[in-house]
Parts: C-alpha cells; sequence; structure tokens
C-alpha cells in the first residue's frame, strides 16, 4: 500500500509542470507526501512564499539550486520540504542510516531549523538530530554514537569537523540530500575549508541545496564545487 501511494506521488512529481504559466502557490496543491501534508497544515502553513514557490518545484524534481533571497523570506521551508519529501519518496527507513545533512552557520540557526523540522516532520517517522557542539554532557564519543541512528542532521561546520576528523563514526555513504544554509555567512565565517572537507566526504550523486541571504563570489566559488548543473531562482525586492 505505502508502494502505490509512494509511485502515485512520484507520477505527480513527475507531472509537474516546471513551466506552467500558473505557479503554484499552494502547500495544498504541490505534490507531497500526506504526512508532511499535515504537518504543515498543522503548523498553519497555506500560502507559499515567492521563494519557495520558484524553489520548492524544481527541488521536488531532484535539481540542485543556488537560492537568493532576502533574511525571512521562508527559505527554510524551501529546503526542509524537499528534505523530508526525498527521504519519503525513497522509502526511508531508521536502517538507512544518514539520509541529509543540513549545514548551518551558527548554533543558534540550526536550532531554528531542527524546531521547524521537528514542527513540519511531526507526522514522519524519520530521526532527527542536532549537532552543535556545547551541549552539556554530551561527549564528542556519546554524540557519534547518536549520529549513526540518525537519518537527518542538522549541524555547524565547526562540530561536523571534530566528528570528520574521528573518522570511523561518520557514515554519509548513503547520503541523499545536502543543504547549505546561509552559505554566504558560511563563507564569511571562514568555514570553507570544513565545507570542503565535509563535502569531499559525501558521495557524488547526491542532490544538493544551497542557500543565502546575498549572492557574492565566494558563494559562487561554493557552487560551482558544491552543485551540480543547478538552477539559480533569487527573489528581488521591488525597487
Ligand atoms: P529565512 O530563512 O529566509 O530568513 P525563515 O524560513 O526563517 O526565513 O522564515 C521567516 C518567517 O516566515 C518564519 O517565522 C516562518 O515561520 C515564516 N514563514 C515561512 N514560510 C511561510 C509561509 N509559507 N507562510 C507563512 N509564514 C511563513
Ligand atoms: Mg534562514
Amino acid at each position: 500500500r505505502e508502494q502505490d501511494e509512494v509511485a502515485d506521488l512520484q507520477a505527480r512529481v513527475n507531472d509537474l509542470d516546471l513551466k506552467s504559466t500558473t505557479p503554484i502557490t499552494k502547500f495544498a496543491d504541490l505534490p507531497l507526501s500526506e504526512p508532511s501534508a499535515a504537518g504543515i497544515s498543522a503548523s498553519h502553513f497555506t500560502t507559499l512564499t515567492e521563494i519557495q514557490a520558484q524553489a520548492i518545484p524544481l527541488a521536488l524534481k531532484g535539481k540542485d539550486i543556488l537560492g537568493a533571497a532576502k533574511t525571512g523570506s521562508g527559505k527554510t521551508l524551501a529546503f526542509l520540504i524537499p528534505v523530508l519529501e526525498k527521504l519519503y519518496r525513497a522509502q526511508w527507513t531508521e536502517y538507512d542510516g544518514l539520509g541529509a545533512l543540513i549545514l548551518s552557520p551558527t548554533r543558534e540557526l540550526a536550532l531554528q531549523i531542527f524546531d521547524v523540522l521537528r514542527k513540519i516532520g511531526r507526522k514522519h517517522a524519520f530521526s532527527a538530530g542536532l549537532v552543535i557542539g556545547g551541549k552539556a554532557g554530551f561527549s564528542l564519543k556519546e554524540e557519534a554514537e547518536r549520529l549513526t541512528r540518525m537519518n537527518i542532521l542538522v549541524c555547524t561546520p565547526g562540530r561536523m569537523k571534530q566528528h570528520l576528523e574521528q573518522a570511523a563514526s561518520f557514515n554519509a555513504d548513503n547520503l541523499q540530500i545536502l543543504v547549505l544554509d546561509e552559505a554566504d555567512r558560511i563563507m564569511d565565517m571562514g568555514f570553507q575549508r570544513e565545507v570542503d572537507q565535509l563535502v569531499e566526504h559525501l558521495p557524488k550523486d547526491r542532490q544538493t541545496l544551497m542557500f543565502s541571504a546575498t549572492q557574492s563570489k565566494k558563494v559562487s566559488d561554493l557552487a560551482r564545487l558544491s552543485l551540480k548543473d543547478p538552477e539559480y531562482v533569487s527573489v528581488h525586492e521591488a525597487a
């Protein structure tokens, strides 16, 4: 039954017309799984923001994306919904390990993403973890053990680097999707090397979504390294 549901959902995604002259404006009109749709509506989201309307259909179809839109424009859902849908359609289970990695420049932003993930993902069965360091009572080793059981991780580059250096505990061989949020800040904070190291550990045939508030040379450099044939979406403020 679930197999049929996934096949039906995949067919609806395939039928999505990216060139339609009437873009989708409501979450209810997107080809989304039952648990995502329920989580979104329970969180009282009904109408897509502009960056969501541009990015989500492309991301659902598996495209790599470089998205730019100012702070407050709704970029979090623009990547979290595609993450949940990717794993759902792959019928990801607790035995499949790490399926999605979301990188955020600061602990505070990572926490915010994690909270939104918990809200809209509440009807899904995936496990999700936060890897930000500095949490009382958790040594790197204890944390590493928990990591191996997680399907979705939200992390900061510094903490992730520590785990990579203890390589034995970190297995991303099955990773389906990587998100780089606030890519401009990740670069401005000097995390280029950490991100490069991390990306080297990831399978090449993954999907990558990258978002930032501003476009810069550093962001396009990072995009060149980590994205494959990306779609560029950006929302400009009215002049
Ligand atoms: P950004 O990452 O672009 O700075 P956020 O994802 O943090 O933006 O969203 C900013 C605010 O907008 C949050 O309070 C969020 O709950 C709200 N928001 C996001 N998408 C929607 C939507 N489709 N409808 C209503 N509010 C939304
Ligand atoms: Mg954000």
